[in-house]
């Protein structure tokens, strides 16, 4: 089935060093690789490893970072007839990682920030299932997305990562709403490092009364909790070694989308969504991390 991916698309430098450089200083470092990355990337993959056909809406400069990108789309299977090139920079992400493991990280949103929504993104041949975005390319467009795809019977997911304020209108045009516990608790306007499912609860009731249909809150290693207007579902995580939860939330979002557009019970796609999402936490890194349909199904069957 078909999901229609909007979102950012990055190279991600990551230079590794015992000790990461203060202000001024310059220090000896280890190595450098570069990853595919970005949010919308690393969800139209997990999407595409889970199962679903992907199509991605993007944009990548005309540049070797947007060649390497595009490679990545094509080995994914992602269709990538949305994605424009454009005469700026491919989005870049420099992360620096000391050996403690503590990370900085600065973000070129290039070519990400002139993502356009066009109505033909959703008149394609077989219209797809449905789309989920993220908050790296530019909200208004995202906004334009997502309402315009709800108008047209589309299921539509938003994963609004980094998190921003959202208009009420972009809230009630999502069929489901996926946040962290510190996306969540930013959009009830309180700071809340850790929610406890009771309070995840309370949360999540607000962010209904706030305009959303469906609300999942993803709890980390408690797993999350879904609301809508008559029923809450806690899904407890799976019991893992966690090694890396880079990306844990996208392969939650990806898997979760690959399992709506299958028309599964909501149970089940909670349940394939903290599968994909506990697999992807018990590996290194974002893309190298995220798992395949077979992957999760093991996983959902080791447990039954
Ligand atoms: P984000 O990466 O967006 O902050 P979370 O950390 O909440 O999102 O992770 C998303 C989902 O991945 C969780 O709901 C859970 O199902 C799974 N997950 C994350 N961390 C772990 C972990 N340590 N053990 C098991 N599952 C995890």
């Amino acid at each position: 089935m078909t999901v229609l991916v909007f979102g950012s698309l990055n190279l991600d430098l990551v230079a590794y060093a015992d000790n990461l450089p203060t202000l001024g200083q310059t220090v000896t470092g280890e190595k450098l690789l570069r990853f595919p990355g970005g949010k919308g990337l690393n969800q139209a993959i997990a999407a595409s490893r889970s199962g679903s056909k992907v199509l991605m809406v993007g944009c990548l400069g005309q540049d070797s970072e947007g060649d390497f990108l595009n490679q990545v789309l094509l080995d994914e299977k992602i269709d990538s007839r949305f994605i424009s090139r454009q005469i700026v920079q491919t989005g870049i992400a420099v992360i620096e990682v000391s050996k403690d493991g503590e990370n900085r990280i600065l973000i070129i949103p290039g070519a990400n920030a002139l993502v356009k929504f066009k109505q033909e993104h959703l008149e394609i041949a077989t219209k797809p299932k449905v789309v989920l975005s993220q908050l790296e390319t530019p909200i208004t467009e995202v906004e334009k997305f997502i309402i315009n795809a709800h108008k047209a019977g589309v299921i539509t997911i938003l994963n609004p990562a980094p998190i921003q304020k959202l208009s009420k209108e972009l809230i009630s045009a999502c069929d489901y709403l996926i946040v962290n516990e510190t996306e969540a608790s930013f959009l009830i306007g309180k700071q809340v490092e850790k929610l406890i499912k009771d309070e995840a609860l309370v949360v999540a009731k607000q962010l209904c009364s706030m305009g959303a249909k469906q609300v999942i809150i993803t709890l980390g290693e408690q797993g999350s909790l879904y609301l809508d207007s008559q029923n809450n579902i806690y899904t407890p995580a799976f019991k893992i070694s966690a090694i890396d939860t880079t990306a844990a939330g996208d392969a939650f979002c990806g898997a979760f989308a690959t399992a709506i557009a299958n028309g599964s019970p909501i149970e089940y796609a909670l349940k394939f969504a903290t599968a994909g999402g506990a697999i992807a936490a018990t590996r290194a890194g974002a893309v190298p991390s995220l798992p395949t349909n077979s992957e999760i199904l093991s996983m959902l069957a080791s447990v039954q």
